[in-house]
Parts: C-alpha cells; sequence; structure tokens
C-alpha cells in the first residue's frame, strides 16, 4: 500500500474490487482512492489496450452532451472566476470544445492532451500540447486560469500535479477543478456498481477531499458546488428545485436528507470481474450501432434524470474554483 494521498496515513478500509485493484478509503481523512501499489501498471495496460487511444466507443448521444456541456462550463467559468480574457490552460482538454467554446470569447486558449482525442483538437486550430503533462514546459507564473474537467481523477499524484499548476499561475489566477463526486446520488441509485469505478480512476473525491486537496496545495477556494457533468438541463429543473428543496430542508430529519448528507457510508466490496474484459468484447461497429440505439432510446429517461439530480443540487460531479 501506498500512503494515502492527502494525509499520508498507511490506515485504509477497502471499499471495491476492480479484479485485483483494491479500491480503499483512508480511515484518517475519509479520501477514497487506489492505494494498492502496482496498480499503475495495471492502469497503464488499460490505457493502451482499451482506454483512450482505442477506437471511439461513445454514442452519437454521448457525444452531444460533452459539446453541450463545453458551453455550460464556459459560463460557469466566466460566472466563478470573474475573468472576461487572458490566457487559460486545460489540463486533459481532450477534442477541444471548452477550448474551443473560451476562444470565441475572446480568451487565448491552451491545452494538454495526450490522447487520441488531442488530434481533432489540433484540427480546430487549437494549440494543444499532445504530451503527458510532466513532459510539457509550461510557462511559470503566465496563466490567468487553468481548468482540469473530469481529469485529476486520473492522476496518480494529485497533489503533485496541483502544486505544479499553482507555480503556472499568475499571483490571484484560478484553478477550476470538476471531477466525479463519490457521495453523489448517481453512485448509490443508478447502477450497483458505480459505473464510474473504474482503473482509469485513481482517486474518489467528494466536495469535502477535493476542497482539501486543494487546500493542501496553497490553494485559496472561491467557490465550491456541485454540477452535472453533461448539463443537460431544462427550465423543468429550476421550477422542480423550488419545489424540491424546501421538502429537503436540513433541518427536518427524513431519509432523503440521510441520503443526500456527505457522510452516508459506501459499502461496495463486490468484485467486478467482467468489466475490464467487458470492455474488450464490445468494441466493433455492430455494438456500437446497437448502443446508439439503446442510448437514444433512453435519452428521454436520461435527461430526467439529470434533472432530477440538478433540482436536488446533488449533481454527478464537484466543482470547485480556487485562487492562487
Ligand atoms: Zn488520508
Amino acid at each position: 500500500m501506498r500512503p494515502c494521498r492527502i494525509c499520508a496515513s498507511l490506515d485504509y478500509t477497502p471499499v471495491y474490487y476492480i479484479d485485483e485493484v483494491e479500491i480503499s478509503r483512508c480511515n484518517r481523512c475519509d479520501f477514497i482512492q487506489i492505494a494498492s501499489v502496482g496498480s499503475l501498471s495495471i492502469l497503464n495496460a488499460h490505457y493502451s489496450s482499451c482506454g483512450h487511444d482505442g477506437p471511439d466507443l461513445r454514442s452519437n448521444f454521448d457525444k452531444l452532451k460533452i459539446i453541450r456541456a463545453a458551453g455550460f462550463r464556459a459560463d460557469y467559468f466566466m460566472r466563478h472566476t470573474g475573468l472576461t480574457g487572458g490566457e487559460v490552460l486545460e489540463i486533459g482538454a481532450s477534442e477541444g470544445h471548452f477550448l474551443d467554446e473560451l476562444r470565441g470569447r475572446g480568451f487565448n486558449v491552451t491545452g494538454v492532451e495526450p490522447s487520441r482525442h488531442g488530434l481533432k483538437a489540433v484540427e480546430k486550430g487549437l494549440h494543444v500540447h499532445r504530451d503527458m503533462l510532466e513532459n510539457v514546459a509550461l510557462k511559470d507564473a503566465h496563466y490567468d486560469a487553468i481548468c482540469l474537467f473530469q481529469v485529476i481523477e486520473h492522476f496518480e499524484d494529485p497533489l503533485g500535479v496541483l502544486r505544479l499548476l499553482y507555480s503556472k499561475l499568475k499571483a490571484g489566477g484560478c484553478l477550476v477543478v470538476e471531477t466525479p463526486d463519490i457521495y453523489s446520488v448517481g453512485s448509490k441509485f443508478e447502477k450497483t456498481p458505480w459505473k464510474l469505478f473504474n482503473v482509469e480512476h485513481i482517486t474518489y473525491f467528494s466536495q469535502k477531499s477535493l476542497d482539501e486537496l486543494l487546500k493542501a496545495a496553497g490553494f485559496k477556494i472561491i467557490a465550491s458546488r456541485h454540477c452535472d457533468y453533461d448539463g443537460l438541463r431544462l427550465p423543468f429543473a429550476k421550477m422542480l428545485k423550488r419545489v424540491v428543496v424546501p421538502l429537503i430542508n436540513p433541518g427536518f430529519k427524513g431519509p432523503l436528507q440521510k441520503i443526500l448528507a456527505k457522510e452516508i457510508d459506501i459499502r461496495y466490496r463486490t468484485s467486478d470481474h467482467s468489466r475490464i474484459s467487458a470492455v474488450g468484447a464490445r468494441q466493433g461497429a455492430g455494438g456500437k450501432r446497437l448502443r446508439d440505439i439503446k442510448k437514444m432510446l433512453a435519452a428521454p429517461f436520461d435527461i430526467l434524470m439529470s434533472n432530477i439530480a440538478y433540482a436536488l443540487d446533488r449533481g454527478s460531479s464537484v466543482y470547485s474554483v480556487a485562487r492562487k
């Protein structure tokens, strides 16, 4: 076992297994992570066999959600950082949807994206380094903001990454981090086991542990909230929120309050041996078409669930903005 990535403790409780990889909870600070030594070699094998450099397995519906999310993320970004221009760096820029959106709003943008998705960003004419972060030479104290959307959970040393990015920000510059919420409603009800338990995800944050990590790297938190990754929200969600929020008032101790409380326990402790090998078996055009059809049929349900999660103010992800 390796020391806890936040508090350096070696005292863990196992939460979940993906084959021989153990996901554990730190008994001192509560941070959930892959703590077993040797997990990196499994991760590297996963990336090279069926991960980000394999064939594109996403459905057209998922692609549409990602494009729409870029607009919502740009809105949040401008609202919470107060920036209307300047130098912005995105780590894990993927196909460059977010950077493209910010460029359209007058920002100078740079990305880092080692996977094949980065090619599409380059095709958009974006300045994207197609290499691992540790191999890219970035200017010190240069950026007004640095963003990481659904990427901090992929790093072996998230604290080291945040300290590195701290040095790349100007004084007063902003860091924006969005990551799946281990205590989200979806993690409990969506499916068992939660689909985000995956060897690609080394660390599993809550709003509290994300903020602890940002503070440990020297940042001051300026905004911290829940959000939906896909951002497919309708005005209906806002209306629902006005009705639902009074019902889930924390002053009333009902079952819903327990579910929404962060301290609720997570006990999976099951093994999912089929998961990694199943990814390989699903590859191929026929499988993809079938999944496209399934996704389209499930879309209304997906949008409804996304809206309900938003109405409960417990989207699938946590989102923090911090200042240097
Ligand atoms: Zn810890």
